[in-house]
C-alpha cells in the first residue's frame, strides 16, 4: 500500500514532521525506526526495580526561548517546573557549574562581589583576537586556571581529543556568570514532561502509522517505492553509504546501577572534570522529578561514558574536516528533491530538543506540504 511520506526515525524532528503532515497536511504517513522504540535519543522509560524514570539516552532537559517550540510542544504534554541545576566535581571538591561567582569564589578563596568579577577575570585572561578553537576561546573567557580546573579536562573525555582540535563553538553553549545565578540554561521556558516524554511521542503519532526495529537504508528501494517524499533523520554519511569518508561523531556509554539507599549524590547530574576519572557525569534521575512520590530506600544512578561507537552516533564533533565532508554529502542530498534530511543527525549540528522541533515545525510547512 502506498502512503504520502515516509519518515525515518521517531525523535523528535522526525514525529514533529509526522505529526504536522497527518494533522495540518492531512498526509497519510508512516514512521520508521531502527531501534525497537519510537522516541529517538529522547526516549525514556520507567527503572524496571525502582519505578523511577531513566531517560535511557542521558538526562534530557527541555529548554527554549523559542515562542513557537514552546506552544507547540505544550500541545503534547504539561511541565513541569524543574529548573535545571549542575555541579562538578574537581580534586575532591564541589562547584557549581556553569561557572559563575559561587564557583570562582570557592575555587579562588575570594569574597567577590559581582561588580568585581569582570576586572578578576580580565586580569587572568590574555586578550585572544580571534579564538580558533576550544580552548583559546575558553581561556579568553575564564583564563587559564579556571579553564584547566572545569573545562580542560571535562572537554577532552567527552570528545575524545585535544579542546585545540575543536571548535570554539561548543563552549559557547555555556554561560560565564558574574551572580550566584546557578541555573545550566539561561531560557525562558524549561521544564520536563509531567508523565515523562516518550507520552509526548506517543501523542505525536496520533495520525501516523510507526514500524520499530525497521532500518529504512537496509530495504531503501521498497520504502522509496511505497512513498512519494521521504523524510531521513538518520546520520547522513549513512545514508550515502560513507561514500566520501566517515564524519567524526562521539557516542555515549550508559551505565545504570541501582543503590539500595535514599539519595546517592543529592544533585541530578554531577559531572567529573578531571581527566583521570573515566567518566564525564553522573547522573540520578529521581532528583529530575521531586515532586512525584518515589521508594525511599533505593535511587538509580547512572554514569556517562564518553567513547567512539559507529551505530550510535549521538554528538557530532565538527572538526574543519568534518565540515568540509558534510558539504559534499549535503551537495549530494540537493539532487534530491523527494527526500528532505532534519535533525541532529542528518544536519549534522550539535541542536538541542527545541532546536530539533523549530526545524521540523519549518520544514514541515515549506518541505513537505
Ligand atoms: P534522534 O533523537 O537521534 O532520532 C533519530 C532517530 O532516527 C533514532 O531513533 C534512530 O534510531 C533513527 N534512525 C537512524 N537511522 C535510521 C535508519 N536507517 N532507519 C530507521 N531509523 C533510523 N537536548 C536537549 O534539548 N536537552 C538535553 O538535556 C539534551 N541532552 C542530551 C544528552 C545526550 C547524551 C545526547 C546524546 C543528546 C542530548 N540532547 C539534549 C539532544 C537531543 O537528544 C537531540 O536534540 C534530539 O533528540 C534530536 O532529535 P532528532 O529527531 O534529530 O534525532
Ligand atoms: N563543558 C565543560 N565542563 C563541564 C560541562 C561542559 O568543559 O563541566 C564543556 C564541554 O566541552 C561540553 C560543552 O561544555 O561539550 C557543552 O556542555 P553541555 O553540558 O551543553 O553538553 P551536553 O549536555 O550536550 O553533553
Amino acid at each position: 500500500m502506498s502512503v504520502d511520506l515516509v519518515v525515518v526515525g521517531s525523535g523528535f524532528f522526525g514525529l514533529t514532521i509526522a505529526e504536522r503532515a497527518a494533522a495540518e497536511l492531512d498526509l497519510k504517513v508512516v514512521v520508521l525506526d531502527r531501534r525497537r522504540h519510537i522516541g529517538g535519543n529522547a526516549y525514556s522509560e520507567r527503572e524496571a526495580q525502582t519505578g523511577i524514570e531513566v531517560h535511557r539516552y542521558g538526562a534530557h532537559l527541555f529548554h527554549t526561548s523559542n515562542e513557537k517550540v514552546w506552544e507547540y510542544v505544550s500541545r503534547f504534554t504539561k511541565f513541569t517546573d524543574y529548573q535545571h541545576k549542575v555541579y562538578t566535581s574537581h580534586k575532591g571538591e564541589v562547584f557549581p557549574m556553569p561557572i559563575n561567582l559561587g564557583t570562582i569564589n570557592a575555587f579562588f578563596g575570594t569574597t567577590l562581589k559581582p561588580v568585581e568579577v569582570e576586572g578578576f577575570l580580565a586580569a587572568r585572561r590574555p586578550v585572544i583576537e580571534r579564538p580558533a578553537n576550544l580552548e583559546e576561546k575558553a581561556i579568553s573567557l575564564v583564563g587559564e586556571e579556571l579553564y584547566r580546573a572545569f573545562i580542560a579536562g571535562y572537554t577532552e573525555k567527552q570528545w575524545g581529543r585535544s579542546p585545540r582540535d575543536l571548535p570554539a563553538s561548543i563552549i559557547t553553549r555555556l554561560p560565564v556568570r558574574s551572580s550566584y545565578d546557578d541555573s545550566y540554561f539561561d531560557d525562558r521556558y524549561q521544564g520536563l514532561p509531567v508523565d515523562g516524554y516518550t507520552p509526548i511521542f506517543e501523542r505525536l503519532l496520533t495520525g501516523a502509522d510507526v514500524e520499530t526495529g525497521v532500518d529504512f537504508l537496509a530495504d531503501r528501494d521498497h520504502w522509496r517505492a511505497r512513498a512519494h517524499r521521504v523524510v531521513y533523520t538518520g546520520p547522513i554519511d549513512a545514508y550515502f553509504g560513507y561514500c566520501h569518508g566517515r564524519l567524526n561523531w562521539r557516542s555515549v556509554r550508559f551505565e545504570t546501577r541501582v543503590l539500595g539507599t535514599a539519595d546517592s549524590q543529592g544533585t541530578a547530574v554531577m559531572n567529573y572534570a578531571d581527566i583521570d576519572v573515566p567518566y564525564t557525569r553522573i547522573h540520578e534521575p529521581k532528583h529530575l522529578h521531586p515532586e512525584r512520590t518515589c521508594r525511599a530506600d533505593t535511587t538509580v544512578v547512572v554514569r556517562e561514558y564518553s567513547q567512539v561507537d559507529n551505530d550510535a552516533p549521538y554528538y557530532p564533533v565538527g572538526t574543519p574536516e568534518d565540515n568540509a565532508l558534510l558539504e559534499r554529502y549535503q551537495a549530494l542530498a540537493a539532487e534530491d528533491p523527494r527526500v528532505r534530511m532534519g535533525g541532529r543527525l542528518a544536519q549534522y549540528k550539535y541542536f538541542d530538543m527545541h532546536h530539533v522541533i523549530a526545524h521540523a515545525l519549518k520544514a514541515a510547512r515549506e518541505d513537505v506540504a
